[in-house]
């Protein structure tokens, strides 16, 4: 069985990053059983727990709920482009964070989200990449390390890898419990 998802351009590989699993769950929005569901966060007033990505791509949950998937505070505060804040909080699956979520723009655009940070993300970090981050989060070399030192992907402390989607530079976003 082959189940062709729904492309998201702004969170490309959702399977990958577990935002997307396989269940037999029904969704709340279709009625339908299709296979996967969506695991990140939801942000509505309704009592929203098994959304399916196709009613995420296609908007419907976003209007039927009136519910969006990320918080588009930083999109809004970074000056991007309306139609695509609307399209990361609305039809882009989220992901589950210690904190509020806050999705990483570069080059005027939001960033393609891709998980949990690997080992060999951290260990292979450019030095643009780390600048970046201490320029985001105000810190130093000395708390980079100390903050990486212990990563593991999905633990406490988390960081999460981000990719411009036009100079595919790599951008970690994180936090903590
Ligand atoms: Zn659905
Ligand atoms: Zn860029």
């Amino acid at each position: 069985m082959s189940i062709e998802l729904p492309s998201f351009r702004y969170h490309p590989n959702p399977i990958d990053t577990g935002a997307v699993v396989e269940s037999d769950g029904t969704c709340q929005c279709c009625g339908q059983d299709r296979g996967f569901m969506y695991t990140g966060s939801i942000y509505s007033t309704a009592d929203l727990d098994d959304i399916c990505p196709w009613c995420i791509a296609d908007g419907s949950a976003s209007a039927k709920f009136d519910a969006s998937f990320a918080d588009d505070y930083p999109l809004i505060a970074a000056g991007i482009q309306m139609h695509v804040v609307e399209e990361v909080a609305c039809r882009t699956p989220g992901y589950v964070s210690w904190q509020q979520d806050s999705w990483l723009v570069h080059c005027g655009d939001a960033c393609e989200y891709h998980g949990d940070a690997s080992r060999e993300d951290i260990c292979n970090v450019s030095e643009n990449t780390k600048a970046a981050w201490m320029a985001e989060y105000k810190l130093d070399d000395e708390d980079w390390h100390q903050i990486t030192d212990s990563y593991t992907p999905g633990g406490d402390p988390a960081i999460y890898k981000f990719v411009c989607r036009h100079c595919r530079q790599i951008l970690f976003g994180w936090d903590c419990s």
